[in-house]
């Protein structure tokens, strides 16, 4: 496919931040990589990918997406190692500005959305602050991807009127400080992001604020991957599910995911086309009522 990298790269309706700069200027696109799929990249992530002369990313991005960015494209991991030294993130906003200051369009890619729990915000706050042209792309955060893979929908009509966000990680090390209280009350989804390690504190803590133990709950390694895994269980039986696994993977309780299953395919491509000829006949005849068993 041939590429417009002009046209990918700017597109009209991006917010333009310290804009007036000449049209040679570089510019950084912090674009969301989505779950891991690469058919749950948005098209303008595509684009953006496809026009980038320098690719940022971070460990969650699969090799799959990354293989979208032009053979040329410089990539550069910034993703976290244990056994070696890994960027702060002054040295990652550090090292976009000074690309686009070089004229080069750079892309920072994120797993999921890159403004849910992915420091995208601070990214666009030090190119703000450098006066680098800076857009965003938004990404499906893993939480989406978790939830329409297990059949789990995160807002239920009469059992999840409300789905929160929040991280399991502690700024300071230990548990995360939550508001249990609010967390605790009924008919609302919670979503853990970062919270496998702490799986046990967080269930304590929601029940003992008053979430029945009995309240289903989810958890995704991997959504949207190949080697995903689901457990379907209940909160006191979350801190158990949790240990099994090693992440990247989410907690999901509320009282709607009695509807997730552990076993429905999660892949479409695996399950069968959506847009394929034979489902098409079966939703057809059911319409007509004459479906048969
Ligand atoms: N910006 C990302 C989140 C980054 S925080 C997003 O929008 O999805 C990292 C955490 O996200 C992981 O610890 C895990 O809790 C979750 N996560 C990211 N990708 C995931 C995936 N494919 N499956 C399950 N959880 C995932």
């Amino acid at each position: 496919m041939p590429q417009r990298r002009d046209s990918a790269m700017r597109p009209k309706r991006l917010v333009v931040l310290g804009g007036g700069r000449s049209s040679r200027a570089g510019a950084v696109w912090l674009v969301g990589a989505g779950p891991g799929d690469p058919e749950l990249l948005t098209i303008k992530a595509l684009k953006a990918l496809q026009g980038a002369e320098v690719v940022v990313h971070d460990g969650l991005v699969t090799t799959e997406v990354l293989a979208l960015a032009p053979q040329t494209a410089r990539r550069i991991s910034v993703a976290k190692r244990k056994s070696r030294h890994s960027f702060s993130q002054d040295e990652i906003n550090r090292m976009l500005v000074a690309f686009a200051r070089e004229g080069l369009r750079v892309v920072r890619l994120k797993g999921g959305d890159p403004f849910i729990f992915g420091r995208g915000g601070e990214e666009l706050q030090a190119c703000r602050e450098a006066g680098v042209e800076c857009h965003a792309i938004p990404g499906v955060t893993a939480a989406l991807a978790a939830g329409a893979g297990a059949g789990g929908p995160l807002t239920h009509r009469g059992s999840a009127q409300a789905v929160t966000f929040v991280t399991g990680h502690a700024a300071k090390g230990g548990e995360p400080d939550l508001d249990w209280e609010s967390l605790a009350r009924p008919n609302q989804t919670v979503v853990v992001y970062m919270g496998l390690s702490m799986a046990a504190p967080i269930a304590a803590r929601l029940m003992a604020a008053g979430r029945a133990g009995s309240t289903p709950a989810l958890i995704v390694e991997n959504a949207s991957r190949p080697d995903e895994r689901r457990i379907v269980t209940t909160l006191a039986g979350l801190a158990k599910a949790a240990a099994a696994l090693s992440g990247p993977a989410l907690l999901i309780v509320g009282e709607a995911m009695a509807l997730a299953e552990e076993l429905i395919p999660a892949h479409p491509r695996e399950s069968g086309d959506p847009s394929g000829a034979s489902n098409e006949l079966s939703m057809d005849s059911r319409l007509r009522g004459n479906e048969r068993p």
